[in-house]
């Protein structure tokens, strides 16, 4: 029996975790669930899964839960705060830790994670853009387990050698080819894209996801951060990986080899299948999903990227490039510009400008602690918001 603990239990990456896990009560307990405000739901999810703790960020809201579970689960012992997160993360009975928190507040609790030993299921792609080397020493030290739950680096990671901590080349893979559904906007005319609506931005083609990764799928910024976190799961540099647009979101990216072999992962688009075999690796389990029609999909199309159309993809592959701290600023200049976009007081097309505006300003520095990470994520933040005031004035 593996417990396991999910951060963003009540996230579109969460809710499918407790789907898979659902199927599978004989394997999985749930030690620990938690949310950032949407209480209704974690209440709902506590009821259901019986975990041993359930965290709220926000104090009034897990004061809130725990009166809500005083009858119905009054087993549960709800925390809150960042302390909570951090605590359930690091549980001394927890074997797995699902990371799906959205967005740089699930560093601390998904590094700690690692800092504990566990197995740690990264969804949270944004921790390990922010803190890379660090992430990565902190799982190798601790003997950490670290699988992908992103799908293109699942993918990848089901058609890598077993053992590819000494590098990839050595090993023979040439080429990462990590593919992308092109978002919503693949065929806008370019015109129309700075009137684009939060709403049409969300409206993901084939995926149905949390809003922030939605928009981030839209610029491709998404593309862009799954470049540099490929770079730090794979060991490898940003000239290895080759982006590729594929529509249909069937197959999920491909590893070429250099005997010309090309090695692909395919399957319906949806979350549970890496959730799954995060779960269950190195064995395969029931997830719950649709078989895969070939003969349904009838035709598999690939494009080369635009980068004018989506310039966050360049923007993304540089910062990598140029280390430090760089690919820290980045995400927090994205995530401050998202969040704008979202409440629209920012234009679709402006997402970039701004990010490329505060990598301009923001000075980067050597990312040898948390310390000097968390301090350049907050100058960025800082940099972004004046950059979007400057703009609406
Ligand atoms: P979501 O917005 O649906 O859920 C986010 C979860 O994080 C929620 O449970 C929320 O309560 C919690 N949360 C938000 N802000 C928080 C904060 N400040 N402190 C603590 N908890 C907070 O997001 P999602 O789509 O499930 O994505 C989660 C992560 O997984 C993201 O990093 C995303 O990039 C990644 N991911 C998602 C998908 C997908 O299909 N949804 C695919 C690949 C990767
Ligand atoms: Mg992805």
């Amino acid at each position: 029996m593996k417990r396991i603990t999910i951060l963003g239990s009540t996230g579109s990456i969460g809710v499918n975790t407790l789907s898979v896990i659902s199927r599978h009560a004989d394997k999985y307990k749930v030690m620990a669930l938690t949310a950032n405000t949407n209480l209704d739901k974690l209440s709902e999810q506590c009821i259901k899964h019986k975990p041993e703790f359930a965290v709220m960020v926000d104090d009034d809201s897990a004061l809130r839960l725990e009166q809500d579970l005083k009858n119905r689960a009054p087993d549960v012992t709800v925390l809150s705060g960042v302390d909570g997160l951090l605590k359930v993360a690091t549980l001394f009975d927890v074997d797995y830790v699902m990371a799906a928190i959205v967005g740089a507040a699930g560093l601390l609790p998904t590094l700690g994670a690692a800092k504990a030993g566990k197995r740690v299921l990264l969804a949270n792609k944004e921790a390990l853009v922010m803190s890379g080397q660090l992430f990565m020493d902190t799982v190798r030290e601790n003997n950490a387990e670290l699988l992908p739950i992103d799908s293109e680096h699942n993918a990848i990671f089901q058609c890598m050698p077993v053992d590819f901590s000494t590098g990839i080349e050595k090993l023979g893979v040439k080429k990462i080819l990590l593919t992308a559904s092109g978002g919503p906007f693949r065929t806008t005319p370019l015109e129309q894209l700075s009137s684009m609506t939060p709403e049409q931005a969300c409206a993901h083609p084939n995926w149905v996801m949390g809003r922030k990764i939605s928009v981030d799928s839209a610029t491709m910024m998404n593309k862009g951060l799954e470049v540099i976190e490929a770079c730090w799961l794979f060991h490898t540099q940003t000239k290895c990986i080759q982006v590729v647009i594929h529509p249909q979101s069937v197959i999920h990216s491909l590893v070429e080899y250099t005997d010309g072999s090309v090695l692909a992962q395919l399957g319906n688009p949806d979350m549970r299948t890496p959730i799954a075999y995060g779960l269950a690796w190195p064995n395969r389990i029931d997830a719950g999903v649709e078989r895969l029609d070939l003969f349904d999909i009838a035709q598999l199309d690939f494009i080369r990227p635009d980068e004018q159309r989506f310039p966050c993809l360049r923007i993304a592959r540089e910062a990598m490039e140029q280390g430090g701290t760089t690919s820290a600023i980045l995400n927090a200049a994205n995530e401050v510009a998202v969040n704008q976009f979202l409440h629209k007081r920012l234009r679709f097309t402006d997402i970039a400008r701004v990010i490329e505006t505060v990598l301009e300003n923001v000075m980067y520095s050597e990312a040898t602690s948390l310390d000097d990470i968390l301090s350049d994520d907050q100058a960025a933040r800082d940099e972004a918001l004046t950059t979007i005031n400057g703009l609406a004035a």
